[in-house]
């Protein structure tokens, strides 16, 4: 364990960044092992924002020997579930009423305006832990069942250390979601946060304490990939969850499997919009467009496939280009501003690409976005939306994780859903039609982990995953929380009698 010293309180004190020159390991400011330093710079200005350790194999240890030793120790596996249920709903409070600090620094590290934050990641963000809460006080933690020889007990127990590694594109939901999952379980858990958004990671750290998670049960080690590494080959580790690419995703599996760690992945998509003939595009117009193009692209349930009949073809994409030139592109102090930058120099020239890409290839860019004027500060692009896509092009098959949408022209309903179905991907998916059991009927056919009827959002309390390569397993609702338990079955012997209140 790295040594305590006195924590840098006069950095800590600066919510919106701050240089952080020691690492959150058991529940207090250590000095980290690691001499690298992980430097944030905001997407939208450039301005440096702040910095953490950038943590290596021998701080992942120390944060795991934490986590490990309040595990064993019962101080939060053996709390009561919903007195862990309290603790939750008491963050979930707590990111309320700090809210305006918390969300200021949330955008200085991924450059989205405030509002988007606040509808995008906070409101889902503090309705997961509720939701948690909620899953851990009805969950059925106890149960007893007539077996082949008499009376089994099952209780249902925490996997023990989490190691959870995330992506930087709502930080502020995805931290919510790994810490609500396995705190209602009862797990201790080591943060690895993307090396994009560290200081949000030590923020919640410190907010889930504050919330009356007692000390070691949450740590956070910022870092790149070599220090993800290192937490998903700890032997301490029980579990991994994890957030982001499916490259990455693929990895982690491989190593998880290899040590028999249980895990799972959260992963990309590549999701379709079916736009059915009976559409009020009026109506709609709008949302259909929003889906694909909300946090500039960056979210892994964007629609950003949009089926659309031929019959009504020029009247979809007008209204979708008119939706489009309404969202404005801003600074994150820009009240008007709807879209952020996107994160780095290096995924604009990607998505760029893309769009080359889509054009080289044959389709129509009838909303030819690029870098606005006037933003030179920053890694902004204006939305893109390209007609004359067939379900074989790049930019219909690849996650671009950027502001540009693909509009394919289908025949008949069961071609849509063919094309749907023809992806990698699995995650997210809607329908839009003034027949919803027609809608009904048609989400049953696609082969997608969450799906909507003229809406899209995640439902904290049902489950959330994703189907082929979008991931393994499921967060969210009783299904996110049982992720994070072992079953076991215990033999009772003849002629036990199980009391009332057992
Ligand atoms: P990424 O895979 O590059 O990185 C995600 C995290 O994994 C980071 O913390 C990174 O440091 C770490 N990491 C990378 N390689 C690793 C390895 N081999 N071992 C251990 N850790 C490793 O993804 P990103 O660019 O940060 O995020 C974008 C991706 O995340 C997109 O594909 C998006 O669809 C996906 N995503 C999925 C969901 C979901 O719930 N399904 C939600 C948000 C984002």
């Amino acid at each position: 364990m790295p040594e305590t010293s006195t924590p840098d309180t006069a950095e800590a004190a600066d919510t919106v960044g701050g240089d952080r020159h020691q690492l959150y390991i058991g529940g207090t400011w250590v000095d980290p092992h690691s001499t690298a330093i992980v430097e944030v710079f905001s997407p939208a200005t450039g301005a440096r924002v702040g910095s953490a350790p950038d943590a290596d194999a021998t701080d992942v240890d120390a944060a795991v020997r934490a986590a490990r030793a309040s595990f064993d120790s019962g101080v939060w596996s053996s709390v009561p579930p919903a007195e862990r249920a309290d603790v939750l709903d008491r963050a979930a409070a707590l990111i309320e009423e700090r809210s305006a600090e918390i969300i200021s620094l949330v955008s200085a590290e991924m450059g989205a305006p405030p509002a988007a934050i606040a509808t995008l990641q906070q409101l889902p963000g503090t309705g997961v832990l509720r939701a948690y809460a909620q899953a851990a006080r009805d969950y059925a933690w106890v149960e007893y069942r007539d077996g082949l020889f008499g009376t089994t007990r099952i209780t249902r127990e925490p996997v023990g250390v989490v190691g959870a590694i995330t992506a930087w594109n709502v930080p502020l939901f995805l931290i919510c979601n790994k810490f609500g999952a396995a705190l209602a379980a009862g797990c201790s858990i080591v943060l690895k946060p993307a090396p994009e958004t560290p200081l949000t990671g030590n923020y919640l750290a410190e907010l889930f304490a504050e919330a009356g998670v007692p000390d070691g049960v949450i740590s956070v080690v910022p870092g790149g990939a070599d220090t993800g590494k290192a937490l998903v080959e700890h032997p301490g580790v029980d579990k991994i969850t994890f957030t982001g690419s499916t490259a990455a995703g693929k990895a982690i599996g491989a190593a998880c499997a290899h040590s028999l760690k249980r895990c799972s992945l959260e992963l990309g998509g590549k999701s379709a919009a079916i736009v059915l003939d009976d559409v009020d595009i009026a109506a709609n117009g709008y949302m259909i467009t929003f889906l694909g193009l909300f946090n500039t692209g960056q979210a892994c349930v964007a629609q950003t496939r949009i089926l659309v009949p031929r019959s009504r073809h020029d009247e979809i994409v007008e209204a979708m280009v008119a939706a489009a030139r309404t969202m404005t592109v801003g600074l994150p102090d820009d009240p008007s501003a709807q879209l952020g930058p996107v994160i780095s120099e290096r995924q604009r020239q990607r998505i760029e690409g893309y769009i080359e890409a889509g054009k080289a290839a044959g389709a129509t860019a009838v909303l030819d976005g690029g870098r606005p004027d006037g933003l030179d500060g920053g890694y902004f692009l204006t939305p893109t939306i390209f007609t004359g896509v067939t379900n074989d092009m790049a930019i219909a098959q690849e996650e671009i994780f950027g502001p540009v949408l693909s509009v394919i022209a289908y025949d008949d309903v069961d071609e849509a859903i063919a094309i749907a179905n023809d992806s990698d991907y699995g995650l997210a998916g809607t329908v839009w039609t003034a027949d919803v059991e027609r809608g009904i009927a048609i989400s049953e056919k696609i082969r997608t982990g969450t799906f909507g009827i003229n809406f899209y959002a995640i439902d904290p309390g049902s489950p959330f995953g994703g189907f082929k390569n979008s991931g393994i397993g499921r967060e969210c609702g009783p299904e996110g929380l049982e992720a994070f338990l072992e079953h076991k079955s215990t033999m009772l012997p003849a002629g036990y009698q199980v009391s009332q209140d057992s």
